[in-house]
């Protein structure tokens, strides 16, 4: 098939090149009204969104996303909140994508984050920090499998 003349479908697998990572935005601060200030500072950090969805995990779906931390004591906690209510999912695109957006969003707890960062400005405490971001290309690659299917991903 001919690829459209609107965007290249590519596999996960060339799309997630190592440019791209994967983020939510949280429930907490979707129900904030905090979709609008969180994707401009995105895009104002020079991420470029190549997909994206408002949708809602369930609390299972929430337990395979985090299954990473299922032996932590807050893991339960974590699968409850995240599936409370609508998140945003997308992919972004910049060089070196995974460690410019961890650098970017600032650390796990807003108390410690940068006070510009998403977090520090969004975040309100350690669980409900505003924004996930995937930790190594391997997992943004398998988190964006998880969100998206193939057609959903747009390159240039
Ligand atoms: P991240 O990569 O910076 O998101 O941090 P982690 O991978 O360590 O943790 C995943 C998510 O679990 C965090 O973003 C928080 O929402 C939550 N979390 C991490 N540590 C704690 C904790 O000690 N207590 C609680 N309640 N939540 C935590």
């Amino acid at each position: 098939m001919k690829n459209s003349s609107f965007a290249k479908v590519n596999t996960i697998n060339q799309v997630m090149n190592g440019n791209r990572t994967l983020t939510l935005i949280k429930p907490k601060a979707v129900k904030e009204g905090n979709i609008g200030p969180i994707l401009n500072k995105i895009q104002e950090g020079g991420f470029r969104i190549i997909a994206m969805k408002l949708t809602r995990l369930s609390f299972i779906e929430a337990q395979k996303f985090y299954a990473v931390h299922k032996e932590r004591p807050f893991y339960e906690n974590l699968c409850r909140f995240m599936s409370e209510g609508p998140i945003v999912a997308a992919i972004l695109e910049k060089d070196n994508a995974v460690e410019a957006y961890r650098d970017f969003i600032g650390s796990t707890n807003p108390e410690e984050a940068d006070e510009e960062s998403i977090r520090g400005l969004y975040g309100t405490d350690l669980q409900q920090n505003a924004v996930h971001g995937s930790d190594s290309d391997d997992n943004a690659r398998i988190e964006a499998g998880f969100f998206f299917a193939e057609r959903e991903i747009f390159t240039a």
